[in-house]
């Protein structure tokens, strides 16, 4: 029976995303950022919700539309008493809520996203010189949250590039994403450690 390591990334966004959109003041796409406040309107018994973005130049609003011409009594009244308070926390999951991105066709900036990665890190050295087979490692998040599964890779195992993380998949070594993917909720990503120090003595060898 193989030896497999387990481990948990939790990734913990610094900040919520940028959206990127034509600023008319800017004249210009620029990025916005979320102001985590709430702008309500009621009209005819009728409310809308938007969240507001503002541009990180000239702070131009864009709003963002949450709930559209719904009555207040279809709104969950705990979630209603936090929009009405502004509640940050909220603020922070519309802006990830991928609904609210999908429906509002908005282009999200996960580029410029920082992020904690908490969980074990992975040195080289971990993954050649251990007692295991594979180590399976679980990307877990607060929040249903897209970002690049190299970027995060990146800071989990800092010795792994793009160039080298496609090699790694080419050969079997690393499995259960694509280079380009973006990482989901529970996704898991193995490393097989027979294979990588395999790699490691043949490039030994070829350089000797
Ligand atoms: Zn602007």
């Amino acid at each position: 029976m193989s030896k497999i390591k387990e481990i948990i990334w939790m990734v913990k966004p610094k900040t919520t995303f940028n959206y990127i959109s034509k600023c008319s003041k800017c004249n210009r796409k620029m990025d916005f950022y979320n102001s985590k406040k709430f702008r309500i309107n009621a009209n005819q018994k009728l409310v809308d919700v938007w969240l507001i973005y503002r541009c990180t130049e000239c702070d131009t609003t864009w709003n963002i539309p949450i709930y559209d011409r719904v009555s207040p009594k279809k709104i969950n009244p705990e979630i209603y008493k936090r929009l009405l308070a502004n509640d940050e926390e909220l603020a922070w999951e519309y802006s990830f809520n991928k609904d609210v991105i999908r429906n509002n066709s908005i282009q999200v900036n996960y580029e410029n996203i920082e992020f904690d990665l908490v969980g074990e890190h992975l040195t080289e050295e971990d993954i050649i010189n251990n007692e295991y087979d594979m180590i399976n490692i679980y990307i877990k998040s607060q929040y249903l949250f897209d970002i690049k599964v190299l970027n995060v890779l990146k800071v989990g195992c800092d010795f792994i590039s793009r160039s080298m993380l496609s090699r790694l998949i080419e050969n079997g070594i690393v499995s259960g994403i694509t280079l380009k993917e973006k990482i989901k909720d529970n996704q898991c990503i193995t490393v097989v450690c027979n294979k990588y120090r395999n790699l490691k003595l043949k490039e030994k060898e070829n350089l000797v």
